[in-house]
């Protein structure tokens, strides 16, 4: 598994596929271990790097979807070749369309298109587990979300942070969760689900 990895991280700077950091890894192993967090949603797997890496850490199943049938195909190889099809499920669909039913889930992890966060979140988060756990990644967005909007140039730029920014506020002040947000890698949000009071 070890080298495979070395070898799927490789690929992904070779080719400009954008994968989680090693700072965000190491952020979200902690997570996972510190949660006994068994079963995962992923939202955007590109190549399955970070499904693989989350699977290796205690034991998960990881379900990840993603939109781009190269990406999905390339992932399909990996994760074959260390034989854990059983263990990581992989999903082609664009998330904000599909609509089969999954499992409660212990932890979602949403890592697809930065500008949709809030709608990943609405639509998914029925699958959490009460007491369960959110993680945003790419909350920074490489430093941009704390650039003030009038000296970012493009257009296109500017309207993603501002999604981005609007995304932080609206989940910093969801009654419903408790929000961390972790400098460490991109950024990355966590929320925690909190009990129901009964
Ligand atoms: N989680 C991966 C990792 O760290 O190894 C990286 C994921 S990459 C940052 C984001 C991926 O989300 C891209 O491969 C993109 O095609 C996919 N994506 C974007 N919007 C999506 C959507 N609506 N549904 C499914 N996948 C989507």
């Amino acid at each position: 598994m070890e080298k495979l990895l070395k070898e799927m991280h490789d690929y992904a700077l070779e080719n400009d596929v954008p994968i989680i950091e090693k700072d965000g890894l190491r952020v979200l192993k902690d997570i996972i271990i510190k949660n006994d967090v068994k079963s995962i949603l992923e939202i955007g797997t590109a190549i399955g790097y970070s499904a693989l890496n989350f699977h290796t850490y205690n034991d998960c199943n990881v379900i990840t979807i993603e939109r781009d049938n190269q990406m999905h195909t390339l992932a399909k190889e990996y994760v074959s070749r260390v034989k854990k099809e059983d263990m990581v499920k992989l999903i082609y669909a664009d998330a904000l369309i599909f609509d089969e039913e999954l499992p409660i889930v212990d932890m979602i992890y949403i890592d697809a298109a930065k500008a949709q966060y809030r709608k990943f979140f609405e639509k998914y988060e029925v699958y959490l587990k009460e007491g369960g756990v959110i993680v945003f990644d790419n909350l920074d967005f490489h430093g941009w979300t704390s650039v003030p909007q009038e000296e970012i140039k493009s257009r296109n730029l500017r309207q993603l942070v501002r999604k981005i920014n609007a995304f932080k506020e609206f989940i910093e002040n969801n009654k419903q969760y408790d929000y961390q947000y972790i400098e460490d890698g991109d950024g990355i949000g966590v929320v925690k689900r909190k009990k129901e009071n009964i």
